[in-house]
């Protein structure tokens, strides 16, 4: 009993520091951003630095035929300049030229071509900023392994583009830091829910999300909102891995899966300790086998009836094709409706098929 008294209050106090460690990180990343005169980017970067919250400017420095990008004058340059020196503002290279070249700007072209473009930009935007660019947007959230080498060849250290799959993740040396909401309505009860936790929210939007469906007030207004959540700290790439968790490999790929148990316990649109992240597929695997398993029962049952399983190796075939195919199909393709209405047919199929041999 004694020893119950002490698992309950380890776990009491592990809740209890949980709670209390609960960090939220916050980047708002604001992409196709020119150097020049434009009244909403003005007015964007004014209500970031109104309110205090870093914004990370992702600069497309050329137009489409390589030619730098850079008004003169361009009267909007000093307050960048000194947003740059006091922190309120990171300068993000956001490609070359932004064009579609096979998939994106940068997937699948040669090494080559991939670090001309990208030194070229990175020099312009160093030089116009006297800084050193440390964090790179793909356009089109598109790069592939090449890109990742080109890049620290180039002294990057961060690489921001979107939580999806086949996006390569292999290089050691920088942090993997994908957007995570593209819509700032979410942004709030995103925060709420996941106040007690360690996570990473990356904020991405453009220009046109204030021209379509969003206004500048209504920024304002979630601004204000966020600061008055004291559990949230908003920051900028370059900041993002100081003395906290690294975005590497590991914790992206834990990220990845937006499985049944994420979308239940509402922690997508967040990049989630590894622990936290690796535990929540585990359960979600353990879950779902035993789901599978009970709809081969199911199955089995319905079917043994009708006497169109005979045999064990029917038994065996059906379990062996319901289960791996239903954690398979779960995990990568389909709503739990549909994997059950695939289950089903294919439980059928096979035993029809059991049936006639
Ligand atoms: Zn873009």
């Amino acid at each position: 009993m004694a020893k119950f008294k002490f698992f309950y209050l380890l776990l009491f106090c592990f809740i209890s520091f949980q709670g209390i460690s609960g960090k939220m990180k916050v980047v708002f990343r604001y992409d196709d951003f020119i150097l020049k005169t434009d009244k909403v980017n003005e007015q964007v970067v004014r209500t970031f630095q109104d309110n205090h919250i870093p914004l990370v400017l992702g600069v497309i420095p050329c137009d489409s035929n390589e030619n730098f990008i850079l008004e003169k004058p361009y009267l909007f340059l000093p307050v960048l300049k000194t947003g740059l020196k006091n922190n309120s503002i990171e300068i993000a290279l956001h490609g070359l030229t932004h064009q579609q070249i096979v998939r994106g700007e940068f997937d699948g072209i040669s090494m080559t071509e991939q670090n001309r473009r990208i030194q070229k930009g990175k020099s312009f935007l160093d030089s116009v900023f006297q800084t050193n660019i440390k964090t790179f947007i793909p356009p089109f959230n598109s790069y592939d392994k090449n890109t990742l080498q080109v890049l620290v060849n180039n002294r990057f250290t961060v690489i921001s583009s979107a939580l999806c799959f086949g996006q390569s993740t292999v290089n050691a040396e920088l942090q993997y830091a994908p957007e995570t909401i593209e819509n700032f309505k979410e942004l709030i009860p995103v925060l709420t829910r996941n106040r007690n936790r360690n996570g990473v929210v990356i904020v991405m939007f453009h220009d046109y999300t204030f021209k379509k469906n969003y206004s500048i007030s209504e920024l304002q207004t979630v601004l204000e909102s966020v600061n008055k959540l004291d559990f949230v700290t908003c920051t900028t790439f370059n900041k993002l891995g100081e003395g906290s968790e690294q975005l590497d490999e590991r914790r992206i790929n834990a990220n990845l899966e937006s499985n049944l148990l994420s979308k239940k316990l509402k922690l997508n649109a967040v990049i989630q300790t590894t622990v936290f992240a690796s535990t929540i597929r585990i359960v979600n695997l353990i879950a779902y086998l035993l789901l599978s398993v009970f709809f081969y029962f199911l199955t089995y049952l319905i079917f043994s009836k009708n006497k169109k399983i005979r045999t064990y190796r029917h038994a065996i075939c059906l379990l062996m094709v319901i289960v791996p195919t239903g954690l398979f199909v779960w995990f990568h393709v389909l709503t739990p409706m549909v994997l059950l209405a695939f289950a089903v047919s294919l439980s059928v199929m096979v035993s029809l098929f059991s049936k006639f041999k």
